[in-house]
């Protein structure tokens, strides 16, 4: 790393020049759901009550073979090195990503789903997740970390939070939640109502209201560990964020996910003076459309330098790899993007590298 002039030159390294062009760290997207990436791009997915639009996309999962989400997955990882994004925080429930990453020698964290809203299903959640982890562990690399996420307050038990909180310490896997994201999720912890209740109560599955905020509620069930990822954030009180400190928890921040399901918006600045480590995340393809980062970046009023941090070293501290990626530094991990920069329009990314090993690249012509 360094002027061209200093820097050794092993024998037989491959030498690429690019005279006009723009070097950067890799972009780090800290939320991605790839798995569904088949499932992205169509209109027909639309659906503005948040409930069914959940509904929708369980059916559409429960529809798709194991090879599907492979497929979807590989897509997504080219997908993401095509834009210059090197490193993701995937969240899933078929390891189809942790598998497609490791095939194509990718970066990331995933962390794997459980869902279990009845307190009844807890013990069988805990034995699927188990052998899930199980399963996926031994795909793990370097550059490869497997996790685990209770997926949300509407979808998971207190007892299965705290026991996927217990076991994620036991086993040392790092956790991440989708938080504070919808009024309904406030609206269902706090007071047991609204429609994430009744649905649940129709199904008979009793609710009880926590008279706490979502971020009070999984921080007093402990799920709210050092670099717990907390995905959105978007209804949160200057209390919570405080919470969020002191627990030394994460922050996924994606602003175009948020602001298609009309959640509203995060309070950014809140987060920033508190000095939480915060990332953007594109969500899922089916809630936002593509992953464009720097459109999340400007849609969360960021531009510049302080988007392009945004994307690159925060994000890196967001998943706890700040002292292995998101700067160009000596000593840390070659992950890195050429663009070329054409006045008025977006870049166009030349190369990506992971690793030091070429992932994408243009071919001249
Ligand atoms: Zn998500």
């Amino acid at each position: 790393m360094g002027p061209n002039v200093q820097v050794p030159r092993p024998l037989r390294a491959q030498s690429l020049h690019f005279p006009d062009a723009e070097l950067l760290p890799g972009l780090v997207n800290c939320h991605t759901h790839l798995e569904l990436t088949h499932l992205g791009g169509g209109a027909q997915h639309r659906e503005p009550e948040f409930l069914k639009w959940i509904r929708r996309i369980r059916e559409l999962k429960e529809r798709t073979s194991p090879e599907a989400f492979y497929e979807a997955a590989v897509a997504g990882v080219r997908d993401c090195w095509a834009r210059g994004i090197t490193c993701i925080a995937e969240t899933g429930s078929t390891g189809a990503v942790m598998r497609a990453l490791r095939d194509l020698g990718g970066r990331g964290i995933v962390y794997q789903e459980v869902f279990g809203p009845d307190r009844a299903q807890c013990a069988a959640s805990m034995l699927e997740l188990e052998e899930a982890v199980l399963q996926l562990r031994g795909l793990a690399t370097s550059q490869l970390v497997l996790g685990v996420s209770p997926h949300a307050p509407y979808t998971v038990s207190a007892s299965l939070y705290e026991a996927v909180a217990a076991y994620a310490r036991r086993e040392r896997l790092p956790v991440a939640v989708h938080l504070g994201e919808s009024k309904e999720e406030t609206e269902f912890v706090r007071d047991g109502a609204g429609p994430f209740a009744d649905a649940l109560r129709g199904r008979g599955i009793s609710i009880e209201p926590r008279h706490a905020s979502p971020v009070a509620y999984l921080a007093g069930l402990g799920v709210l560990q050092r670099g717990a990822l907390c995905i959105h954030c978007v209804q949160v009180s200057p209390a919570d964020v405080e919470l969020l400190r002191e627990a030394g928890a994460t922050v996924a921040h994606c602003p175009r996910s948020n602001s298609a399901h009309r959640h509203g918006r995060m309070p950014l600045e809140l987060f920033r003076k508190a000095g939480v480590p915060l990332g953007i995340g594109t969500d899922s393809v089916v809630s936002v459309g593509d992953l464009d980062l720097w459109a999340e970046a400007e849609a969360a009023g960021l531009a510049a330098a302080g988007a392009l941090r945004a994307l690159t070293i925060e994000g890196a501290r967001a998943l706890g790899w700040e002292a292995e990626i998101g700067s160009l530094e000596v000593g840390k991990a070659a992950d890195l993007l050429v663009q070329t920069v054409q006045p008025s329009n977006r870049p166009t990314v030349q190369l990506t590298v992971v690793s030091g090993r070429i992932v994408h690249q243009i071919s001249a012509t």
